[in-house]
């Protein structure tokens, strides 16, 4: 098929977003020596709304993309242990060793979308900055490339690629060009997200990452340049608090965390090293993390990363997701993406090997974003499971880091046996408890049948989600 384009300059591929899903795809691209432009509106570095808690899966991925180098250059003290904590119950796990790696960091988006963007360039692709997508080009009924903005001289240009990649982030504009942007199923967060930076002041110490757990969770991060991050999930009807009164939403967060009061005192704002991170000293927060997926791929067009799935951040594993399936989309187009028919086969294949592998980790995050304090009575239980784990064989940080699939590490035998020991415990409203339970297990079971039927582009609802109508 002859590709006729709307203007006369042309590549292979054109990726609109160069932060991790637009890079991960450009990299693998660019090294089989296909042409890639990627279009980036930010001008590099630049920080973005997102933590950046990156554990084995995550840390594997930057490896496998040529990327890690350059971030361990940043310095981040390498993470080896985690303390959780409810109530009074404490479990310490090391951080399991996975495809090679056995510690997590915690850098900053401008040195970590840094790091990609320098590896993207190397590798060969075009990163253009200060360049906003704003239509998609057809040839027939197949996108065939992008006009886009450049800040530079406020100047329109065509660009036309055999493939267009979305790149762009949860509120995708490619999506909508492609026709795709209302997501075919949703669950609506109920956490918020609140975090600020601050001087490290036991910068010295073994690094570990703290995620303590109430009716808020709390996760402290050590960070490189003695800096670290102190994160939050309330409520999401909270977050309007913390924008109004941040002071007290901090003092109200500390006051249900002693262990996180214990790693904080001392701590200072630490502006020059924020400054020198390109992090702001406020506190940021966020509200809206609508869980979604959208369709993804079709002729001649796929969305990357936030673009195409999003998933509630309580668990930490958008970046890995968006770094695993953009790479992978990037290999696949590689080897394809001269036969027009083929590339379509193939990018469709490439949704549901991602669906497949993200499904898990939906649901989970979807039943994480919740508090229901009932189940933290079962929950602390199995905190307290774990405080032996040879018996059982794993971690309960497997599933952070990607070892082993939530519902692996969190079984039904392991489950039904914390929740009797929570109905035995005195003043536990045994009935509604168990209504709770009935709720989790009808969640397990759509979980384990959607894995098994693999269900392409699934419009569930399921159990776990809450359904909302999202535009994009
Ligand atoms: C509060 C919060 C906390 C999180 N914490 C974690 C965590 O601890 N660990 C983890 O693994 N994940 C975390 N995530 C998820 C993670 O941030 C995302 O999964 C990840 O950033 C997705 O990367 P992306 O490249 O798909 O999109 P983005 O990082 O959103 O990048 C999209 C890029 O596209 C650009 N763009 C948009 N429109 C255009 C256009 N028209 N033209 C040109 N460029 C455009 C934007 O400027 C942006 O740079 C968190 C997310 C949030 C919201």
């Amino acid at each position: 098929m002859e590709f006729r384009t709307a203007s006369r300059e042309a590549v292979d591929v054109v990726i609109v977003g160069g932060r991790v899903a637009g890079c991960a795809v450009a990299i693998p691209l660019a090294r089989a020596g296909r042409s890639v432009v990627v279009l980036e509106r930010a001008r590099f570095p630049s920080n973005t709304l997102s933590t950046h808690g990156l554990f084995p899966g995550h840390v594997a991925e930057l490896d496998a993309l040529g990327a890690l180098g350059r971030v361990l250059a940043c310095e981040p003290p390498l993470g080896r242990r985690f303390d959780f904590h409810l109530g009074d119950v404490h479990l310490v796990e090391p951080v399991p060793s996975h495809l090679g790696f056995d510690y997590g960091i915690c850098v900053g988006r401008p040195q970590l979308d840094m790091a990609l963007v320098e590896t993207a360039r190397d590798a060969g692709a075009e990163v253009r900055e200060g360049c906003t997508a704003t239509e998609v080009v057809h040839a027939g009924s197949r996108v065939a490339g992008v006009r886009y903005t450049r800040a530079s001289d406020g100047r329109e240009v065509s660009l036309g690629a055999r493939l267009v990649v979305g790149a762009d982030g949860r509120y995708s504009r490619m999506a909508e060009f492609f026709g795709v942007g209302r997501p075919y199923r949703t669950s609506r967060n109920l956490r918020g997200f609140a975090w600020r930076y601050m001087s490290d002041p036991r910068r010295d110490e073994p690094a570990r990452f703290i995620i303590s757990r109430g009716r808020t969770v709390a996760m402290v991060g050590p960070m490189p340049a003695g800096l670290m991050i102190v994160a939050t999930m309330p409520p999401v009807s909270d977050i309007g608090w913390w924008r109004k009164d941040a002071n007290a939403a901090w003092a109200a967060m500390l006051a249900e965390h002693p262990v996180v009061v214990e790693r904080v005192v001392g701590a200072t704002v630490g502006e020059d090293e924020l400054e020198a991170c390109g992090l702001p000293a406020s506190v940021l927060s966020c509200s809206r993390l609508t869980s979604f997926f959208r369709a993804s791929t079709g002729a001649g067009w796929a969305l990357a990363g936030d673009a195409g799935h999003f998933k509630d951040p309580t668990v930490a594993q958008g970046i890995r997701d968006a770094l695993r399936h953009g790479r992978l989309l990037g290999e696949i187009a590689a080897s394809c993406i001269d036969v027009p028919w083929e590339l379509d086969r193939s990018l469709a294949g490439w949704e549901m090997q991602r669906d497949r592998d993200c499904i898990s980790s939906y649901h989970w995050a979807n039943r994480e974003s919740r508090f229901i304090p009932e189940l933290d009575v079962v929950f602390g239980k199995v905190l307290k499971s774990f405080q032996t784990p040879a018996r059982d064989g794993g971690l309960l940080a497997d599933a952070l880091c990607r070892k082993r699939r939530p519902e692996q590490v969190l079984d039904p035998r392991r489950s039904a046996r914390c929740l009797l020991q929570a109905l035995a415990e005195p003043g536990v409203d045994r009935r509604r408890l168990l209504g709770i339970a009935a709720g989790e297990a009808r969640a397990e079971i759509d979980l384990r049948l959607e894995r098994r039927s693999h269900g392409f582009r699934n419009r569930g609802p399921t159990a776990s989600e809450r359904p909302e109508a999202v535009s994009s």
